[in-house]
């Protein structure tokens, strides 16, 4: 364990005492020149960076016409101080979303303001300077995108937004972050964020049929590359990994066998997963999301179904058609993408799966919304859905399941505190203390109802979680998937 405290679990919430620069000296490791090249980003910072700075803050400005609104509409009013769980986990001043705006709108304003050019200081424009940008590496790497704040804003100032711009200003003179950039680069030269080459997913998936077929004496497929098929499944990586994700996959394969769909992985595209959102770069984004729409096209799927996972679902939900649309390829029927949870509900609504809650019997259930789903898409047709089809698939795969206090649920979710590129090891102290109001509603119900299963839906959470849960003195097996708890309860065999 790291050199740290973990935060106490308290019976009420409370917010903390300021603790000026506590978590000054939290940063994540810099990208070297060969995680910075294949993205097209300088491999060090270039010569007269601050200018390139600037120039690119004028674009993105320029481009984004919230981004503009965000920076200039900030009335100062503090309603989003003791929202975000990095301020609610280590007392840092700077993690209040709007202290974290500041850092990057005192540019703003220096540079695009008329009274910032004229009185810097009257109304905090700072100059682009080494400190300043030191500064933005350390607090937006301080800062999930998990957009809680902004539900809180009266003005709906996306602090999330604020950070992917000043990552992508970084990122263009030459300061990114190693982890997310890595990352990218593994999906474009191997396919998926893990590094898993086709042989090794082939692999994966064999002994995967091998293993439900000794467990259930049912022949259930998990195929890989089948042109023809008619639904491609773009899961995160994570999912052919290890528990509890793989545990998922599982779930995934025999609602498909149960409903007759014939359907496919892809090598090509074997990453739902879209880190170039976190860093808040377009040309990434796009590259990303574009071998799907290809490996759609060279299998001739009709449908394409998106697994569990949280951003790469606001990728597909609210980004695909416009980065890699339109879907007219597609089956007229399903026009747009489906996620896993929206065709497992369709089939319970149909009566067409039958599921044994009993099954589950041994665990008591919360479910942990994530952010991505909760505040920036959704699911199903009605306003709402992405809480409600989750819940009605727990619920019908369980028989003891307890929301958590309902203001740390739905799109008053707590991030899990690994989100948004964060999710690596030398973050870790970051990491926990950012978990720490999840953990503090967790244990209200751990207490209160005995729950020893939080479910999710977002293999960034799960990762996150499996690993900060032992620090809070929860067993890191506690956190499952959704299609976890549906793979335990479904009857294979029956209304086929
Ligand atoms: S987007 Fe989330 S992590 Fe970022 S400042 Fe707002 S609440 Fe904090
Ligand atoms: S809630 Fe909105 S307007 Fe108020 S301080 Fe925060 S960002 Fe500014």
């Amino acid at each position: 364990m790291a050199n740290f405290e973990t935060p106490a679990l308290r019976e009420y919430p409370v917010i903390p005492l300021l603790q000026v620069g506590t978590m000054a000296h939290s940063k994540p490791f810099v990208a070297k020149p060969d995680h910075q090249t294949p993205l097209g980003f300088p491999g060090q910072l270039v010569d007269n960076w601050e200018s390139v700075a600037v120039k690119k803050l004028g674009e993105l400005v320029n481009e984004s016409r919230a981004l503009r609104v965000f920076l200039d509409s900030c009335v100062k009013c503090g309603a989003c101080t003791d929202k975000c769980h990095y301020y609610l986990g280590t007392s840092d001043p700077k993690n209040m979303p709007v202290a974290r705006q500041d850092l990057l709108r005192s540019v703003y304003r220096r540079y695009y303001t008329v009274a910032g050019k004229l009185f810097p200081k009257l109304v905090g424009a700072r100059d682009m300077t080494k400190d300043v940008l030191d500064e933005w590496y350390t607090y937006f790497h301080q800062c999930s995108q998990c957009r809680r704040c902004s539900v809180f804003c009266p003005y709906g100032i996306d602090t999330a937004e604020i950070s992917m711009a000043a990552r992508d200003i970084m990122d263009t003179v030459g300061v990114g972050q190693k982890y997310s950039n890595e990352i990218i680069g593994k999906v474009y030269k191997i396919g998926n964020n893990l590094g898993l080459p086709e042989p090794a997913l082939r692999n994966t998936l064999d002994g995967l049929e091998e293993d439900v077929k000794d467990e259930t004496g049912v022949d259930v497929k998990f195929p890989l590359d089948v042109k023809g098929a008619d639904v491609l499944l773009i899961t995160p990586s994570a999912d052919f990994f290890a528990e509890p994700h793989i545990d998922g996959l599982i779930g995934y394969g025999k609602v498909f066998h149960q409903a007759g769909v014939s359907w496919t992985l892809s090598s090509f595209a074997s990453e739902a997963a879209n880190f170039s959102m976190f860093i808040g770069n377009h040309d990434n984004l796009h590259r990303v999301a574009m071998r799907i729409r290809e490996a759609a096209l060279d299998l001739g799927v009709k449908r394409i179904i998106v697994g569990e996972c949280g951003h790469a679902w606001r990728v597909a939900y609210s980004f695909w058609n416009t980065l890699i649309g339109p879907f007219d390829f597609l089956d007229r029927n399903y026009p747009v993408p489906q996620h896993i949870c929206e065709f497992t509900y369709d089939l319970i609504q149909r009566g067409a799966l039958t599921l044994d809650p009993s099954a589950n019997d041994d665990k008591i259930v919360t479910f942990h919304d994530s952010c991505n789903v909760s505040r920036a898409s959704r699911m199903g047709n009605h306003p709402g859905g992405q809480f409600v089809i989750p819940r009605a698939i727990i619920k019908a795969s369980v028989n003891r399941f307890h929301d958590m206090a309902p203001d740390t649920i739905h799109e008053s979710t707590f991030c899990c505190g690994g989100g948004g590129g964060l999710l690596t090891d030398d973050l870790i102290e970051l990491r926990v203390k950012g978990a720490q109001p999840r953990m503090q509603a967790l244990k209200q119900v751990v207490d209160d109802y005995g729950v020893n299963y939080m479910a999710a839906i977002c293999a960034i959470c799960k990762s996150q979680f499996t690993k900060v849960l032992p620090y809070y003195k929860f067993p890191m097996d506690m956190i499952g998937s959704v299609h976890g708890l549906v793979s335990k309860a479904i009857q294979l065999g029956t209304k086929e």
